[in-house]
């Protein structure tokens, strides 16, 4: 950390900020400006207490600090970039992975029909959400324990991985057998106690981006998974809450490049979710692509007009091969340019 003096400040005032700074563990080294003087402090900020509080000393007029609040999750700790393995499913460095499946699991013709249409397009990782945490609890909240025995007759029909919401720890039980990767949802992208949880499941973690977080929560929030012994950890930018309602949600591309450049871990997009309307997908996801996303998640149902949940934004399942087919050249721009060595951005 470190503590910027005020522009009066005395010898005496060094001195005491420095003691202070070494009651609290931390070496102090006086840096004396023209103007101001500046003490540099020598420790782990991480492990050691916060010296934020110093702010309320006379002499002190900011304290700063320099270390970031996620480590493990940090470039400086592991400069490459990490695969997460999902099944057989391989997602980060040079792989575009693309995930795709209903907003909800409806009824097993649905979910079915869903399945078949998108494994045949070549899709390897499906959505599968019985439980569905909605705004309003007016609304359809998934089949729950049908759903889970939906998920669990076409687990034995396909060979297909699949990534499941877990909205609250209770339902980490039952999902444990039938889901191949766990996702958090936005509305629980802070909820620490949940992250905590999950981590202890042991399976690959899909974390999606709060809100109204900013970029350094969500990493944070990776960095709970981490640090309690879960390192298969996908970020995703699912767009943020704006004042502007031409799309549900404002995807935050500039974040996607900020978490590409700070983190090691794969960051994917949900286009689906940020458009709110299905002609916006396709512009968004190739947008996420070329802003250097390792891939995208994507709702798509047999029959969009009849769904029970985000019946505007999903991709028609049959038609998928379709998207993936615009999206081909994109697709393949983006592994090309990931397998090209990145040049160092300072
Ligand atoms: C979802 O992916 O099913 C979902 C509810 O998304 P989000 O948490 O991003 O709103
Ligand atoms: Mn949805």
């Amino acid at each position: 950390m470190i503590i910027v003096l005020k522009r009066n400040s005395s010898d005496a005032d060094v001195a005491s900020v420095s003691e202070m700074v070494t009651t609290l563990r931390y070496q102090p080294r006086v840096i004396r400006g023209t103007e101001q003087t500046v003490v540099a402090c020598i420790g782990d900020e991480l492990n050691l207490q916060s010296l934020s509080i110093l702010e309320n000393l006379p002499a002190v007029e900011a304290v700063l600090p320099v270390q970031k609040k996620f480590k493990l999750v940090s470039r400086e700790y592991h400069s490459t970039d990490s695969v997460v393995q999902v099944r057989d499913v391989k997602i980060g460095n040079g792989n575009i992975t693309i995930m795709a499946g209903p907003c909800a699991i409806e009824t097993y013709e649905q979910f079915h029909a869903a399945v078949r249409d998108l494994t045949e397009s070549g899709v390897r990782i499906i959505r599968a959400m019985p439980f569905k945490p909605r705004t309003s609890p007016y609304d359809f909240q998934g089949l729950k324990s049908d759903g889970l025995d939906i998920m669990r007759r076409i687990r034995e029909e396909f060979d297909v991985a699949m990534v499941s919401e877990v909205p609250g720890p209770d339902k980490i039980e039952p999902l444990m057998d039938l889901a191949d990767m766990f996702q958090i949802g936005t509305r629980n992208a802070q909820n620490y106690d949940l992250l905590e949880q999950i981590a202890k499941a042991g399976k690959p973690v899909l974390l999606k981006r709060g809100l109204a977080s900013t970029v350094e929560e969500w990493l944070t929030a990776a960095e709970y998974l981490i640090v309690n012994n879960c390192p298969q950890v996908v970020l995703c930018e699912r767009g943020l809450r704006s004042f502007d309602p031409s799309t549900r949600n404002l995807l935050d591309l500039g974040a996607v490049a900020v978490a590409k450049q700070l983190t090691h871990l794969p960051v994917i997009v949900d286009p689906s979710h940020a458009a709110g309307t299905r002609r916006l997908v396709p512009p968004l996801a190739r947008a996420a692509l070329a802003v250097g996303a390792d891939g995208l998640i994507v709702e798509a149902h047999p029959d969009p007009l009849k769904a029970f949940s985000d019946a505007a934004q999903q991709l028609e399942s049959g038609r998928f091969n379709e998207f993936l087919d615009e999206l081909a050249p994109w697709i393949e721009l983006a592994m090309r340019e990931r397998q090209r060595p990145q040049p160092t951005t300072s």
